[in-house]
């Protein structure tokens, strides 16, 4: 059973010195658990912020196994409810094998293609879906612009925030990414960053100002952004991945100027974790709209497969890096 230890915290930016593979036995599992195998690997921009300190979760250490979820098979079952060939999603963390309780694992469904599962009908599809409806409340004829557009999260967010009617503009690193985004996915405009101060862009781009910001990076894009935002408009605080690749301790504090304009522009910002919205069957109900909109064809989903165990380090630094178009998962051998 191969796992990947924390070696070592970064100070800054991650790389494969950070994580050591070791090796052990396959456990078994007593009353009220499985072994489960893994089959893929999610990997999340946050599974960096987790090393920086405590978020929604604990802040990982030197020494631990790294944390993580994945879709896995259960191989050996001594829990009722959960058989031999059953799908699970889990927090497995990263290793081949791990044995857990029924009551960790989430029992799935089969999906065609499987990989679904963790993308559109998973983590990324439910952030997407009630980041922008239940967090953004968007409504039909706003202007909406999602950062990190090419990724897991916002690839979703910007096709539903079309589904719903909006004018839509994504922020993504590259001309491929918007090229993708425009013509692929059909965004009505793409900003590429690295191509020019972002400020102006997004004021052109969004032809008149914005209704609402889905935030995915933080920081200057956040800014560039605010500044651009119409009357009553409202900023989904989802992520801020341009700070999770970083040395926190020289993490920006400054936050002038921006009480006034929320006042000024009666604007809202609000943060969320995606499993506030879980409760009550909306998950189940969120992920048959999802699959309604997968399988008429108006919601594409881009996948991003890494193979192999072993690249898991090098997989999660790509995804940092913005290697990535849609959702990155590890495929285990
Ligand atoms: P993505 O698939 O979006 O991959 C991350 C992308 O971020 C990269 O492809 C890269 O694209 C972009 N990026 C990386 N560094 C920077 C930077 N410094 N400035 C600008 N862009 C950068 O990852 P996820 O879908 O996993 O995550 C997207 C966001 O959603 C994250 O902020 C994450 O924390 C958040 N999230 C929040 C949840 C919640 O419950 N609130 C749940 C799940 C995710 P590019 O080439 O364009 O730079």
């Amino acid at each position: 059973n191969r796992q990947f230890v924390i070696a070592e915290l970064p100070k800054g930016k991650l790389g494969p010195e950070h994580f050591r593979m070791i090796e052990s036995g396959v456990p078994s599992p007593s009353d009220g658990q499985v072994l489960v195998r893994v089959r893929y690997f999610a990997l999340d921009a946050a599974m960096r912020a987790w090393m920086l300190g405590p978020t929604y979760r604990a802040a990982l250490t030197a020494g631990q196994m790294m944390a993580g979820t994945a879709l896995a098979e259960v191989v050996h079952s001594k829990a009722a409810g959960l058989v031999v060939g059953d799908l699970v999603f889990g927090e497995t963390g990263w290793q081949e094998y791990s044995v857990l309780s029924a009551q960790q694992l989430t029992k799935l469904p089969q999906a065609d293609p499987v990989t679904y599962l963790l993308n559109v009908y998973g983590t990324a599809g439910l952030t997407a879906y009630f980041g922008l409806l239940e967090v953004g409340k968007v409504e039909n004829g706003d202007t909406v612009i999602v950062s990190a557009a090419a990724g897991a999260v916002g690839s979703i967010v910007g096709q539903i925030a079309k589904i719903k009617g909006c004018r839509v503009v994504g922020i993504a690193g590259g001309k491929a990414k918007c090229d993708m985004l425009t013509v692929d996915l059909g965004f009505d405009a793409a900003v590429d960053y690295k191509a020019g101060p972002l400020f102006p862009a997004v004021q052109a781009a969004s032809n008149g100002g914005v209704d609402v910001y889905f935030d995915n990076v933080g920081g200057d894009f956040f800014e560039a952004v605010l500044f651009n935002m119409k009357q009553g408009g409202r900023l989904v605080a989802c992520g801020a991945v341009s700070a999770y690749d970083t040395d926190p301790s020289k993490a920006p504090q400054a936050v002038r100027g921006v009480p006034a304009w929320f006042t000024a522009r009666r604007l809202t910002l609000r943060g969320f974790i995606v499993s506030d919205f879980y409760a009550g069957g909306a998950r189940e109900r969120a992920i048959a709209e999802l699959r309604g909109w997968v399988e008429s064809g108006q919601l594409k989903v881009r996948e991003d497969i890494v193979d192999g165990f072993e690249n898991l380090p090098a997989a999660l630094i790509g995804l940092l890096a913005g290697n990535n178009i849609g959702k990155r998962l590890v495929r285990a051998a």
